[in-house]
């Protein structure tokens, strides 16, 4: 099998610099390889989403210079590519890890799951769960609230090769205790989606932010349990801006239809992401994305987890 990557957005806001960042090198990355890249709408958490977005993704992309083989207005062999519409996939995934025994319910509370955590910490995503529920596997009983479906991890440490940051190794059962795949609300999660997908999607390498980094050992124990290979990862450094500060999506000074709107030229915003990641700028008054793959070598960024938005000197 070739080279199969993608980028995956979720219609939530509009794409900003560290966003172009992550889906320029992806592209690149791909066609370096001369291999196949999609663009998955990731629209899982439907109160989230936002009118108009994804078309507005797609523009933006569009412009920037990326193409891809598969997608939601293109189709493929393995539409849909929008996960919204992909529901039966993610119930034919929980029926196979709940045959294993490896599914229950759960109707605590935020507020009971932080009070009964051991420790305080457990970063971005919360306490680690305790696994209250767990003896009761997928019994119904009566419900304090609709119960969310949570995967009893396998007590074992998880290894990560990713080809830019390094090893990681996460024992998942006692770091992040058993996630949610399914929550009360009915909503798939994340963890669970983005697994199916790039499974059934055949993506050989994900390219994406490193804020996703620790998300890897989940994904792939994920996959493992459903039978198959996790993708091999490469997580690409946070952009900035140049003062250290978090990037928004609502600050148009920083997102590509907010560029667009003020009159700046894709070859400008390419310079400038390029810079910004430390690439080698082709001197062309035509610049255009291709023209960055020649010697493109994504193992530039080893070791990178931040950058600075690059600001043209006046
Ligand atoms: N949809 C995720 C995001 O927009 C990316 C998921 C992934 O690349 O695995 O942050």
């Amino acid at each position: 099998m070739g080279y199969r990557g993608r980028f995956a957005p979720s219609p939530t806001g509009d794409l900003h610099f560290g966003s172009a960042a992550t889906a320029l090198l992806a592209w690149l990355r791909a066609r370096a390889a001369n291999g196949a890249f999609l663009w998955r709408v990731e629209d899982i958490d439907t109160p989230r989403i936002v009118a108009g977005c994804e078309q507005q993704q797609r523009d933006d992309l569009h412009w920037l210079g990326l193409d891809w083989d598969e997608g939601p207005d293109i189709d493929g062999a393995h539409a849909p590519y929008r996960q919204s519409q992909r529901g039966p996939m993610y119930e034919e995934a929980l029926a196979r890890l709940a045959a294993q025994g490896l599914l229950y319910l759960c109707d605590c509370s935020r507020k009971e799951i932080a009070g009964v955590a051991s420790a305080p910490h457990a970063g971005e995503e919360g306490p680690r769960y305790a696994g209250t529920c767990r003896r009761h596997g997928m019994r119904q009983r009566h419900w304090r609230r609709p119960p969310a479906v949570r995967l009893a991890v396998p007590d074992r440490e998880i290894v990560v090769d990713d080809l830019l940051q390094g090893q990681l190794r996460q024992n998942v059962a006692a770091e992040v205790g058993d996630f949610i795949l399914k929550r009360g609300d009915g909503i798939y999660a994340y963890q669970l989606a983005v697994v199916v997908d790039d499974l059934a999607m055949e993506i050989s390498e994900v390219v994406r932010g490193v804020d996703l980094l620790t998300s890897a050992p989940r994904q792939k124990l994920m996959a493992e349990l459903l039978g198959g290979r996790a993708p091999d990862f490469a997580h690409v450094p946070l952009v900035v801006g140049h003062d250290g500060s978090r990037l928004q999506k609502r600050n148009t000074a920083q997102t590509l239809r907010g560029q667009r709107a003020q009159g700046s030229t894709a070859a400008q915003l390419l310079r400038t992401i390029a810079r910004t990641l430390g690439l080698q700028v082709p001197d062309r008054t035509d610049l255009r994305l291709q023209h960055f793959l020649d010697g493109f070598d994504i193992s530039m960024l080893r070791g990178c987890r931040e950058v600075r938005l690059h600001v043209e000197p006046r």
